[in-house]
Formats: structure tokens, C-alpha cells, sequence
């Protein structure tokens, strides 16, 4: 039951290359210097396929038409969304790109030179409409951004060429051949923009959901992409029609942000994990199912750092949030397939261990203390780097039934053996049942 929560949740940021959290402090010489290595490289990448592409081009009046229209379209789609975009960023939820419609329609009817053209145009539309106080270093994002998108397309168009339909007018009149043609474009350019993306996420925890994203973002992308496919098919038959992509497309980028917003609401914003909010409904869900199942039982876990003020006072704040980032982690990665981790603000965690007798949640609990002691973090310093190790938790362990029957009082119970845990030497496991 709560893998859908987890799923869902871990969509929130990082397939954009870049985390939002990073994205706020970009600044391109501030960065690692693997990531801006790889954004000149990709950069340079889109010049040189670009310049290729206008080496070999024969652009006609009707390409130019087309061109127009497609660019026409997605500005007006850009307009449209301002709304839904302003309510995104007052949430600071991540951008819904779905310029994709666009560009890959571009692929599909464009001589591939006009396709750049058509990227530079949207990307510089979208970065001059923000509002003004999210500017700040916003060319290099912008930049590195649309230089993504067109390396994408112009690797898609170079496979299309090679085809027996290179273009969308070509595949009408092709039979399953030009199909096949639009399905290997498709493929290819989903795959390119997942892969040339993966270079750049600065995710610790390179897990193949963090590298290619949730089911959520495949399928938009996925949907995008059909919508694609669309507008260059209306685009070469009867161009009116594609205004009928826009209210789906507008449709789209609503109910994704209706969906952002629900993720916000439950997740913590410095570790990705479940706030009070999300952890609270998870549990209830669980409770509700273990009333309703002969002979269930479930565990809660609280989990608090020992002497974490000691961290911000030697290493500074910054340094204690990369550490908690790093605990969640742990954690989270000690109780894999069956915990569901949340954080109560400070350095104070809450892990749900569903489906688990008594011996069971105290052996998940024990791991979670290993994997927090195991614990090596690197955080910038004055000279380079440094490693913060040594650390610890104290855990409290209450289980249901035996020691509560709702979430509050279980996780009081936790929290009076995480008390006991900690005046009892710290860096220990206790179970209320433990105290008699
Ligand atoms: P112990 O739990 O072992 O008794 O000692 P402690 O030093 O961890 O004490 P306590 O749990 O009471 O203190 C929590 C400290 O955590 C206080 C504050 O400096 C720090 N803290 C709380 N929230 C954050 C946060 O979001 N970021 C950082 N860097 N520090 C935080
Ligand atoms: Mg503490
Ligand atoms: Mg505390």
C-alpha cells in the first residue's frame, strides 16, 4: 500500500538535470566541475549538430509557414499556462516542461536547423516571462536547458533521415514502413532525453527511479510526446486542427500541477521525505488495515540524532542540513521495501514498519542505527571537502497492538522509549515494551 506513496513522491524533482534547490543558487562557475564540463559539452554538442544540420538544410517557404505556426502555438500555450506556472512557483513546486509537443513535432515536419530555431524561441520566451525576482542566473539554466532539447532533437532527426520516412509527409504515404518510422522517433528521442539528462543529477542516491524518474514523469513525457505526433500530423493535413492540441496540453500542465501540489503538501522539503502530514495519512492507512486484518501488526519508529547540535556548532547549519539529507537517506535505504520514513522537523524521524511482528521491527530499527553510525558524509569546507563521521541515533520502538491502538499514542509510546534511549546512554535501540 505504500509503495504508490513512495513512487509518487520521488517524482518530484529529478528529472530536470538540475535539483531545484541547486537551481536556486545557480551560478554555472559555482558548480562541480563534472557538471560544468558536461553543460559546455552539451552546449557545444547543440552548435555543432546545429551547424551540420544548417550545412545540409533546404528551407522552403512552406517550412518557414510551418515553422511560424509551431512557434506561434507554443507561445501561445506559454501565455496561457502563465497562470497555472505563477501557482507553481508561489508553491515552488518544479517546472512542468512540455515544450516537447512542440519540438518534437518540429522533428516530425521541419528541415531539422528550423527545430533549434523553434527551441531558442520557446526557451527564450519562457525566460523572459518569469517573473523578475526568479532571474537571477537564469541565463545558464535557460541555456543549458534548451542545448538539452536540441541535441535531443537533432540525434532524433539524424535517426529519422537514415529511415524510410524522414519526415511526417513522407511516413503518410509509407504504409507500416513510415510507421515504424514515427515509432522509432519517438523511442529515440524519449531515450536521449532521458539519457543526456543523467550526467547531471546531482542525486546522492543513484537508484534507477532517481536516474529515469517515476511512472508519473515517463508517462507525461510519453503523452507529451503522442501530442507531438499529433500536431505534426495536423500541422501537414490541416493546419487549423492543431489548435485542438492546445486545451488537452493546457489540461495537462493543470492537473500536473493539482498533483505537485498534493506531493508538497505531505513531503519535507529538505529531505524529500514524508512531512507530519504525509506520515500521519500513511500510517492511518495502515492502521486501518491492520483493524481490519485478524492478528495484524505494525511497528513505529522514532528516531532522533544524538548531540546533533554538536554538528551545526563545529561544522555550521549548512553542513547539519547536508548531514540530515544524508541520514534520510540512510535510513530510508535500511528499511527498503517495507518502512515508509518521515521527518517531524529538527533531526527527530519517524519510520512506519508495516506488517511486522515485535522481533521484526526491532531488527529494522537495529539497522537503522547501523546504517546512521556507518554514516561518512563529504560537505564543502573552507579547504576543499570534509568528511563528518562519528555519528548516532537513539531509536524508540512501539508496535501495534501491544502498545497503542492509534497513531498518536503509538507514537508517544516511541517517543517516552526514545526518551529512555537516550538517558540511558544514546545510540541505542529500546522498545517501549522494554519498560514495563
Ligand atoms: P540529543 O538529541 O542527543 O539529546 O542532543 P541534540 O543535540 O541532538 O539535541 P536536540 O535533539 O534537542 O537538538 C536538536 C538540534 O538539532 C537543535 C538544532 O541545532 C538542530 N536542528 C534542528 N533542526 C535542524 C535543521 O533543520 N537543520 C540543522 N542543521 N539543524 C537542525
Ligand atoms: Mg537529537
Ligand atoms: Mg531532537
Amino acid at each position: 500500500m505504500a509503495d504508490t506513496d513512495i513512487a509518487d513522491r520521488t517524482t518530484r524533482s529529478f528529472r530536470t538535470a538540475i535539483s531545484p534547490a541547486q537551481w536556486k543558487q545557480w551560478n554555472l562557475w559555482t558548480q562541480r566541475p563534472g557538471l560544468i564540463a558536461y553543460c559546455l559539452l552539451i552546449e557545444t554538442a547543440a552548435v555543432v549538430t546545429t551547424a551540420i544540420a544548417a550545412g545540409t538544410a533546404h528551407v522552403g517557404g512552406w517550412d518557414l509557414l510551418v515553422f511560424g505556426i509551431l512557434g506561434g502555438f507554443g507561445l501561445l500555450q506559454a501565455e496561457l499556462g502563465r497562470e497555472v506556472e505563477r501557482l507553481r512557483l508561489m508553491a515552488g513546486t518544479p517546472h512542468i516542461n512540455l515544450t516537447s509537443v512542440w519540438s518534437f513535432a518540429g522533428v516530425l515536419v521541419l528541415p531539422s536547423v528550423l527545430v533549434t530555431g523553434l527551441v531558442a524561441i520557446l526557451y527564450l520566451y519562457l525566460a523572459l516571462r518569469r517573473p523578475y525576482r526568479l532571474r537571477r542566473g537564469a541565463p545558464f539554466r535557460v541555456v543549458f536547458n534548451a542545448a538539452l532539447v536540441v541535441v535531443t532533437c537533432q540525434a532524433t532527426a539524424a535517426v529519422l533521415s537514415q529511415t524510410a520516412a524522414p519526415r511526417l509527409d513522407a511516413a503518410l504515404h509509407s504504409g507500416w514502413a513510415g510507421s515504424g518510422s514515427l515509432a522509432l522517433a519517438t523511442v529515440t528521442y524519449f531515450v536521449i532525453a532521458a539519457l543526456i539528462t543523467i550526467p547531471g543529477l546531482s542525486a546522492p542516491d543513484r537508484s534507477l527511479r532517481t536516474l529515469f524518474g517515476g511512472w508519473g514523469d515517463n508517462l507525461l513525457e510519453v503523452a507529451t510526446l503522442c501530442l507531438g505526433i499529433l500536431t505534426a500530423l495536423a500541422v501537414t493535413t490541416m493546419v487549423e486542427l492543431a489548435l485542438c492540441v492546445l486545451p488537452p496540453l493546457l489540461v495537462i500542465h493543470r492537473a500536473v500541477l493539482v498533483k505537485q501540489l498534493e506531493i508538497a503538501a505531505t513531503t519535507d522539503e529538505k529531505t524529500g521525505l514524508f512531512n507530519t502530514t504525509g506520515w500521519h495519512a500513511l500510517a492511518t492507512r495502515e492502521l486501518d488495515r491492520a483493524e481490519r486484518t485478524a492478528d495484524a501488526s505494525f511497528g513505529v519508529l522514532m528516531v532522533d540524532l544524538d548531540r546533533f547540535k554538536r554538528i551545526n556548532d563545529q561544522h555550521g547549519h549548512l553542513s547539519g542540513d547536508a548531514v540530515l539529507r544524508a541520514v534520510a537517506t540512510a535510513i530510508t535505504g535500511a528499511v527498503r521495501d517495507y518502512g515508509s520514513v518521515g521527518r517531524f522537523g529538527g533531526e527527530e524521524f519517524v519510520v512506519l514498519v508495516p506488517d511486522a511482528r515485535p522481533a521484526e521491527v526491532r531488527v529494522a530499527a537495529e539497522r537503522v542505527r547501523v546504517a546512521v553510525a556507518r554514516l561518512a558524509v563529504e560537505v564543502p569546507a573552507a579547504s576543499g571537502r570534509k568528511t563528518i563521521d562519528g555519528l548516532s541515533a537513539s531509536i524508540g520502538i512501539a508496535t501495534y497492538p501491544d502498545s497503542g491502538s492509534g497513531i498518536d499514542s503509538l507514537v508517544h509510546a516511541a517517543d517516552q522509549a526514545l526518551y529512555r534511549a537516550k538517558n540511558t546512554g544514546r545510540n541505542k535501540v529500546v522498545s517501549i515494551a522494554d519498560l514495563g
